[in-house]
């Protein structure tokens, strides 16, 4: 085998996951097929990991990083195709060759979900943005729409509001989702505009975004609204379709408390598996978690789980 244990991924979760893995002294391969450090680098600002009361994305996650290259995991900048069954473990799959592993961790995360509606795929890069911190500054001054009432929506529209001249926050209910601290300093902003019960049906535009249409959806009544610029922050897919493992019916990956996914030596953790919020100090914990697991299986002292069970609530 080439490795005691691959994790897929290197957030959060992956990258807590390495240091442990490595502190056990298992041979260990990280696989990241973007960034290291993970999509909580494009955050503008982490205020709720314990121990670092303000801190930017981009230099959280390089002290990840920076924190896992101290145990020297093999760092593989790939992308993860399948995880196929072997004699002793697995072979993983990627864009820059096979390995084979003991165990493998799938720290793969999630990606922002799509509206899903004309103009979005043409206009991406040219006006449309998931991305605040990477794209916002190009709208200086201009009126833009964020899209969504979670924590992402809320905690990006913060960075945005100090650089555009408007927000329209379209939201398809009447009522937030996010964290009741992010909704209080939200609702502070003077220049935001809140387009309730209301869903975008198209994205328009010319060389670039100049407006949407939204749908109101209690009177199915359609406006026009101009905006030089749409952010998207309606959720997440998580990234799991390379391996075959019990999932929900959203593709999260279903573990026990131990980790464990219904293939014995495959474990899940953080953004990508079931469970009841998605936090980067919970990620960090479930990949600590993981990778001792994985030490315990390769020395045959974890207990075999063999039908994680889903949460009774997840909304
Ligand atoms: P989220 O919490 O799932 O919120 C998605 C928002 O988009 C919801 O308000 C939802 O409306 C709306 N939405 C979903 N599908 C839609 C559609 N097709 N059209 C229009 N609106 C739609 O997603 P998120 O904000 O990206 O956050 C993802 C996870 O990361 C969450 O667990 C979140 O807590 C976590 N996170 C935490 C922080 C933080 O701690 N500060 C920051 C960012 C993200 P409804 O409310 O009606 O469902």
């Amino acid at each position: 085998m080439d490795y005691d244990v691959i994790i897929v991924g290197g957030g959060p979760a992956g990258l807590s996951a390495a240091v442990y893995a490595r502190r056990a002294n298992l041979k260990t391969a990280v696989i990241e097929k973007l960034t290291f450090g993970g999509i909580i680098t494009t955050t503008d600002l982490i205020e709720n990991y314990l121990g670092f009361p303000a801190i930017s994305g981009s230099d959280f996650g390089k002290a990840i990083h920076e924190h896992a290259m101290k145990y020297n995991p093999d760092m593989i900048q790939a992308e993860v195709t399948s995880v196929k069954e072997v004699e002793g473990g697995y072979l993983v799959q990627s864009d820059a060759g096979d390995f084979t592993t003991r165990t493998v961790i799938v720290a793969s995360g999630a990606a922002p979900k799509k509206l899903g509606v004309p103009g979005e795929d043409k206009f991406f890069g040219r006006g449309v943005s998931t991305c605040a911190t990477c794209d916002g500054p190009f709208f200086a001054k201009k009126d833009v729409a964020v899209v969504g009432g979670g924590d992402s929506a809320l905690s990006e529209g913060l960075y945005l509001s100090r650089l555009v001249n408007k927000i329209y926050l379209i939201h398809r209910r009447d009522k937030l989702r996010a964290e009741p601290i992010l909704q209080e300093r939200f609702l502070k902003l003077t220049n935001v505009e809140f387009v309730w019960n209301s869903v975008v049906t198209e994205i328009k535009g010319d060389k670039k975004v100049n407006g949407i249409t939204v749908k109101n959806v209690l009177t199915g009544e359609e406006k026009s609204i101009d905006v030089s610029a749409v952010f998207v922050y309606i959720g997440e897919v998580p990234q799991t379709s390379f391996v075959d493992v019990e999932k929900d019916d959203h593709g999260y990956i279903i573990t026990d408390q131990n980790m464990q996914t219904s293939k014995p030596g495959i474990f899940a953790a953080g953004d990508c598996r079931h469970s009841l919020s998605k936090q980067a100090i919970i990620s960090a914990g479930e990949g600590a978690l993981a990778a001792i697991a994985a030490q315990m299986y390769i020395e045959g002292r974890l207990k075999a789980t063999p039908e994680p069970r889903p949460l009774s609530a997840q909304s």
